[in-house]
C-alpha cells in the first residue's frame, strides 16, 4: 500500500507536510517527500485533503461499562463503585461481546486504534466468557490489552470504617460486591495467560488488581508474580481520589503507591490509572521504576475525584498516558475530548502557562505514552518499522479551517467528527466515515435490546445502590475532608 497525497503530523516542527507512506504487511516500511518510489503492484491511496496521525493509544478504559454511559448524574467515584459490580454482574455471555464490541467501534471511528480495557474478571466472566471479550477487538479490528479485574476484598470492607456505618438490614446486600477468593482470582487469570487463544500484537491481556484497597496483599504479589512470568503488563487504580488517599494511609499507614512499592509491583510494566492524588515521593517512586500512569482528566472532574499534576508527573520522569475511563463516567470514549481534558485541566492548576501541558506534549502522551504503557513496543508513531495503525482526518471540516497550527487543532479543535478512513495493521477498518464491518442500525437494535433486558436484571440492585447512597455519601465526604498533605481539588475545603 503507498498513501500519497496527504499531510502527515510532525510534532517537532508543529507542521504538517506532505509525505508519502508506504506500507506492507501491516507496517509502515518508508516514509518519504511526494513521489516515494513503491512496487509496481502497491495498492494507491489518496489521502488528498487528509492529515494522518498514529492511531491514539487509549491507556485506560472499561469495556464493561459502554451500556452505561449517561446513567450517573453527580456521581462520586465511590458511589460509581456502589452501583458498578451489581450492574456489570447481571451482564449474559453476549452482552459482554456486545458491551465490548460497541466501545470498540465507537473508539475507532473517533480515532483510536489501541486500548488497555480493565474489564470483567472473576466473578462475572468464565475464561470463554474472557476470550470472547478479546474476540470482540478482533470482531472490530482494534488492538487492545484486555486486563481482567481482580479484587478480594469488597469495596466496604476496602474504605476502613465503612461497614460500620452500613445498616445490618443492608449489610448482606453488601457481602459478595464483586470480589473472588484470591486463589481462585490467580488460578483463573493464570489459565487465562495459559489458554489465551488470540494473537498477542492485537489482543494481548494484562493483569489488574483493580483498586489497591480491593486486593489483599498476598493477592497482589501473586498478580506481580503472575505478570513477570507471563511478561504481560499490570494495571491498577490507584490515589484515584482523596478518599482511597486518605484511606491508604489508614490501612497501609503509608501512600498507595510506597505500599505497592514495598510489595514489588512497580516496574516498566506497571501503569497506574489516575493517579489525581500521587505527591512527589509517590511519582519519584514510579519514575525510578519506569512505570506509567493513565491520565484520565476528564473522568477525574466528571467523578470530582480532582485535577492531577500532569506536569510534576512529567517532570520527576513518569510515562504520560492517557484515558478516557469508561462509559459510565466519561461518558462517550472520546480520545480528542481526553486530550482537550488533559490540556484544560492542566492550565487551570496555576497562573504559570509555562508548566502547561503543551499539545505535542499531550499527543505524544496519547501515542507513544499509551503504547509504552501497553506494552506494545510498535506502535504510537508514523514512521519505519511500526505498524501501520493510521488516522486520516478530512481537513474539509470546520474545525481545520483554516490549518493554522495540526497540534494545537488536533488537541484544542478537533472532536472525534474528523477521522475519514482509520486503518490498522495496514487494513481499512473505518473507510469514509463507516465501520467497514458493522452496521450501527443493526448495533443500535441489539444495543437497546439488551439494555431494557438489563434495567429489568438490575432493578434489584438498583434499589439496594439507592439505598446506600446517603449513607456512603456521607461517609466518603467525610473521609474527603481530611486534611492530605497534598491539594487536587480545584477549591479549598469548605469552598
Ligand atoms: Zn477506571
Amino acid at each position: 500500500m503507498i498513501i500519497r497525497g496527504g499531510r502527515l503530523l510532525d510534532l517537532e516542527t508543529r507542521a504538517a507536510p506532505f509525505q508519502d507512506i508506504l506500507v506492507a504487511d501491516g507496517r509502515i516500511i518508508q516514509v518519504g517527500n511526494p513521489g516515494l518510489d513503491a512496487p509496481a503492484t502497491a495498492e494507491a491511496i489518496d489521502a488528498a485533503g487528509l492529515l494522518r496521525h498514529p492511531g491514539l493509544v487509549k491507556a485506560h478504559t472499561h469495556g464493561m461499562f459502554n451500556l452505561c454511559k449517561g446513567m450517573s448524574d453527580r456521581s462520586s467515584l465511590e458511589l460509581l463503585l456502589v452501583n458498578a459490580p451489581a450492574m456489570i454482574a447481571q451482564h449474559s455471555a453476549e452482552m459482554k461481546h456486545l458491551s465490548t464490541y460497541l466501545g470498540a467501534v465507537e473508539m475507532l471511528m473517533k480515532g483510536c486504534t489501541a486500548c488497555c480495557d480493565l474489564t470483567f474478571g472473576f466473578p462475572f466472566a468464565t475464561i470463554d466468557e474472557m476470550v470472547a471479550i478479546g474476540q470482540a477487538y478482533i470482531d472490530a479490528g482494534m488492538r487492545a490489552v484486555v486486563a481482567p479485574s481482580l479484587a478480594d476484598r469488597s469495596f466496604y470492607k476496602a474504605i476502613p470504617g465503612l461497614l460500620d456505618h452500613i445498616p445490618s438490614s443492608l449489610k448482606a446486600a453488601t457481602a459478595q460486591h464483586g470480589s473472588s477468593s484470591p486463589h481462585d482470582g490467580i488460578r483463573m487469570m493464570g489459565q487465562l495467560l495459559r489458554d489465551w487463544p488470540h494473537e498477542r500484537d492485537r489482543v494481548s491481556l494484562g493483569i489488574a488488581p483493580v483498586i489497591p484497597l480491593h486486593c489483599s496483599d498476598g493477592l497482589m504479589t501473586d498478580c506481580a508474580d503472575l505478570a513477570r512470568e507471563y511478561a504481560v503488563v499490570l494495571h491498577s487504580h490507584v490515589a484515584e481520589s482523596k478518599v482511597q488517599a486518605v484511606s491508604s494511609l489508614t490501612a497501609y499507614g503509608n501512600t498507595m503507591t510506597a505500599h505497592l512499592d514495598s510489595l514489588g509491583l512497580l516496574g516498566p510494566n506497571f501503569t497506574v490509572a489516575h493517579g489525581v492524588w500521587l505527591d512527589d515521593d509517590d511519582m519519584r517512586r514510579l519514575a525510578d521504576n519506569g512505570s506509567s500512569v493513565a491520565h484520565c482528566a476528564g473522568s477525574n472532574m466528571r467523578l470530582g475525584c480532582g485535577i492531577a499534576d500532569a506536569r510534576r508527573m512529567i517532570e520527576l520522569g513518569v510515562n504520560l498516558a492517557i484515558g478516557t475511563d469508561s462509559a459510565n463516567c466519561s461518558d462517550n470514549q472520546n480520545m480528542y475530548e481526553a486530550m482537550r481534558y488533559a490540556s484544560m485541566a492542566s492550565n487551570v492548576r496555576g497562573p504559570d502557562y509555562r508548566r502547561w501541558l503543551s499539545s505535542p506534549e499531550i499527543i505524544r502522551a496519547a501515542t507513544q505514552g499509551g503504547a509504552y504503557a501497553l506494552g506494545f513496543g510498535d506502535i504510537g508513531k508514523i514512521a519505519p518499522g511500526y505498524r501501520a495503525d493510521i488516522v486520516f482526518i478530512d481537513l474539509n471540516s470546520t474545525n481545520w479551517m483554516p490549518l493554522n497550527d495540526p497540534a494545537n487543532q488536533l488537541v484544542l479543535a478537533e472532536d472525534g467528527t474528523g477521522p475519514k478512513h482509520v486503518i490498522v495493521n495496514g487494513a481499512f477498518v473505518v473507510k469514509d466515515r463507516r465501520h467497514r464491518s458493522c452496521n450501527l442500525e443493526d448495533l443500535s437494535v441489539r444495543v437497546e435490546a439488551a439494555r431494557e433486558r438489563l434495567m429489568e436484571l438490575t432493578l434489584p440492585a438498583r434499589n439496594v445502590g439507592a439505598a446506600l447512597e446517603k449513607i456512603v455519601g456521607d461517609f466518603c465526604i467525610g473521609l474527603a475532608r481530611r486534611h492530605y498533605h497534598i491539594e487536587r481539588y480545584a477549591a479549598p475545603l469548605g469552598q
